[in-house]
C-alpha cells in the first residue's frame, strides 16, 4: 500500500444453504434442470401464493451461525426488501433487516501477507468481527441470448434457493486478509456440510466494500462496492486494484462516490456498475405473509453437539499437537476427509512428522495425477500408517517402501502383505551384507585405489554399488559402517 494511506475493507458474502427443496415451497434446488422447471407460484411471485419456511435452511443456517460464533435471536423478523429486477418477479425479495437471525460474532483467523510469489509469508493470528449472518431467498436469472441480442431470458429456477448473507465489520486493511477471510469462511461452511462454497459456480458470492483514509484518521473514507467477485484470487485483485484507484483519485484531488463497481478480470480494472442505493432506497417493511421466526435455546444446544471440530480449531490443534507447521495444517486441514485420514495414519503409525511427509508429498502428488480426492483412495490411513511403521522397525528401506507405496496406491492391497509376496524385507544380517561387500570391492580395484588415496567422496558410489547389488533391501546404515571398516581398516 502506498505510504500514509489505509484501507478499509468490509466483506459481504451469500452462501447458498444446502436443501434439497427451496426456502418457501416445495420445488427442487436441483441445478441443471429446464429453465423454469422447478418453479410453482410461491417461486414464481403469483398473486395469493403464500411461502412456507423451510426448517432445513434454518438449522443450516444455524449451524453456520453457530460455527461464525454469531449470537443466534430467539426471534428475527422476515422483511421484503423491494426493488425492480427482471428475475424477481414478486418486486421485492424475503430478506430479514432490523431483526436478523444471528449477530455479534467474531473469528480468529490465521491470515498472513504474501511475496511476489504468492507465497505466505508471515502467519498471524488475528481477530475479525461478523457484524450478522440473516436468512433470505435468492434471485432468479437473466439470461442475456448471444445469438440474438434483442432477446433476453428469465430463469427461475434459482429463484427461491435459501442464502445466509454473513456480512463483516470494516476490519480487514489489506486485500490477503479479505481472501483469508473468504477462504475461511469457505472452508467452514464446506466442513459443517452447509454449503458447497463454490464461488466459480456461484453458490457463494463475495462483494467488497473498500474505501481508503490517510493512515492515522478515525473517520471512515467513501467507500465503493465490488460486486460478484468469483474466485478468491480475483476477489485479492478487485481489492488491491480498487484501493490503488481510490488512492490515485484523491491525490489528483478528485472525490470517491459511493457506488457499485464490477471486476473485468480481462483488464484487472474495477468499473462503475451504478451509483450506491441506500437502505431507505428498499422501503423494508415486515413480511406480512410470515410469522416472525423464533427458535429455542434447547434447539440451539441441539445444533451445537451437532457441530464437527472446526477447520480452524483443527489446523490450530493441528500445529500444536502434530509440531506441523501453518502451510502443512492449512494443507491437511483444507477437507475435512483429509483430516480425518491424517489423523489415522499418524496414529496408526505412532510417527507424526512422517504420515504427515508422505501425505504431503507422496499421497497428495499421485492423487492428484489420478486426478481423484482422498475418499477414492485405494490407500487406508491405517495402511499408510502400517507402511511408515515397517520403515521405522526397519523391516524395509526407505527406498523400497516408495515402490511399496506406489503398489499399494494402485491396488490397495496391505503393505505387510506386498513386501511377503515381492520378498523385500530388508537385509539387515551383517554377514550377508558383507559378503556384498567384499564382492564389490573386489570387483572395483581402481576406485579402491582411489579412495584409499584420499578420495573419501568415492563412498557414495560405493554405497550405491552395495543397495544395488542387494536389490535396494540392504539396509543402509549398515552398508555404511560395513563399507567403512573395510575400507579404511
Ligand atoms: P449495504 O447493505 O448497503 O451494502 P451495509 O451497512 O450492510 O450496507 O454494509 C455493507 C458492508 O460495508 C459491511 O461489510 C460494512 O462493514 C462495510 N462498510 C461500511 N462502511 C464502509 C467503509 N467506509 N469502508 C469499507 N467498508 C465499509
Ligand atoms: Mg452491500
Ligand atoms: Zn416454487
Amino acid at each position: 500500500m502506498k505510504e500514509g494511506w489505509e484501507a478499509v475493507i468490509g466483506l459481504e458474502v451469500h452462501a447458498q444453504l444446502n436443501t434439497d427443496s427451496k426456502i418457501f415451497c416445495a420445488c427442487s434446488t436441483q441445478f441443471g434442470q429446464e429453465p423454469n422447471e422447478n418453479t410453482c407460484p410461491v417461486c414464481l411471485g403469483l398473486p395469493g401464493a403464500l411461502p412456507v419456511l423451510n426448517r432445513e435452511a434454518v438449522s443450516n443456517a444455524g449451524k453456520a451461525a453457530l460455527a461464525l460464533n454469531l449470537h443466534i435471536n430467539e426471534e428475527s423478523i422476515f422483511a421484503r426488501k423491494n426493488y425492480f429486477y427482471p428475475d424477481l418477479p414478486k418486486g421485492y425479495q424475503i430478506s430479514q433487516y432490523d431483526k436478523p437471525f444471528s449477530e455479534h460474532g467474531a473469528v480468529e483467523i490465521l491470515t498472513s501477507e504474501r511475496d511476489e510469489g504468492g507465497r505466505p509469508t508471515e502467519w498471524q493470528l488475528k481477530r475479525f468481527r461478523i457484524t450478522r449472518a440473516h436468512i433470505e431467498e435468492d434471485a432468479g436469472k437473466s439470461v442475456h441470448d448471444l445469438g440474438d441480442p434483442s432477446k433476453s431470458h428469465v430463469n427461475l429456477n434459482r429463484a427461491g434457493t435459501p442464502l445466509l448473507e454473513i456480512v463483516s465489520e470494516p476490519d480487514f486493511r489489506t486485500s490477503w486478509e479479505a481472501y483469508d477471510y473468504v477462504g475461511f469462511l469457505r472452508r467452514t461452511l464446506q466442513y459443517i456440510g452447509v454449503c458447497d462454497g463454490n464461488m466459480e459456480e456461484g453458490n457463494l458470492r463475495c462483494d467488497a466494500n473498500v474505501s481508503v483514509r490517510p493512515a492515522g484518521q478515525e473517520k471512515l473514507g467513501t467507500r465503493a462496492e465490488i460486486k460478484n467477485v468469483n474466485s478468491l484470487r480475483f476477489l485479492q485483485k478487485a481489492i488491491d486494484y480498487e484501493i490503488d484507484r481510490q488512492i490515485s483519485l484523491i491525490e489528483a484531488g478528485g472525490v470517491i462516490v459511493q457506488e457499485t463497481r464490477l471486476w473485468n478480470e480481462k483488464e484487472g480494472k474495477t468499473y462503475t456498475m451504478r451509483s450506491k442505493e441506500d437502505a431507505h432506497d428498499y422501503r423494508y417493511f415486515p413480511e406480512p405473509d410470515l410469522p416472525p421466526l423464533e427458535v429455542s435455546s434447547e434447539w440451539v444446544e441441539t445444533l451445537k453437539a451437532e457441530l464437527p471440530e472446526l477447520p480452524e480449531a483443527r489446523r490450530q490443534r493441528f500445529m500444536r499437537e502434530y509440531e506441523l507447521n501453518a502451510d502443512e495444517a492449512f494443507t491437511l486441514t483444507g477437507e475435512r476427509a483429509l483430516a480425518e485420514y491424517f489423523e489415522t495414519a499418524a496414529n496408526a503409525a505412532q510417527n507424526h512428522r512422517a504420515a504427515a511427509n508422505w501425505i504431503l508429498s507422496e499421497l497428495l502428488r499421485e492423487l492428484k495425477n489420478a486426478e481423484i480426492d482422498i475418499s477414492a483412495c485405494k490407500i487406508s490411513a491405517a495402511d499408510l500408517g502400517g507402511l511408515i511403521r515397517l520403515i521405522d522397525d526397519k523391516t524395509i528401506s526407505g527406498k523400497i517402501a516408495k515402490d511399496v507405496f506406489a503398489d499399494m496406491f494402485a491396488t490397495g492391497k496391505a503393505p505387510g502383505d506386498i513386501v511377503k509376496e515381492k520378498g523385500l524385507v530388508q537385509i539387515t544380517d551383517t554377514g550377508a551384507i558383507e559378503k556384498i561387500v567384499d564382492e564389490v570391492i573386489a570387483a572395483n580395484p581402481k576406485p579402491v585405489e582411489n579412495y584409499r588415496a584420499g578420495k573419501t567422496a568415492l563412498m557414495g558410489f560405493f554405497v550405491g554399488q552395495v543397495l544395488k547389488a542387494s536389490g535396494g533391501k540392504a539396509n543402509p546404515a549398515a552398508v555404511n559402517e560395513i563399507l567403512k571398516q573395510k575400507l579404511d581398516g
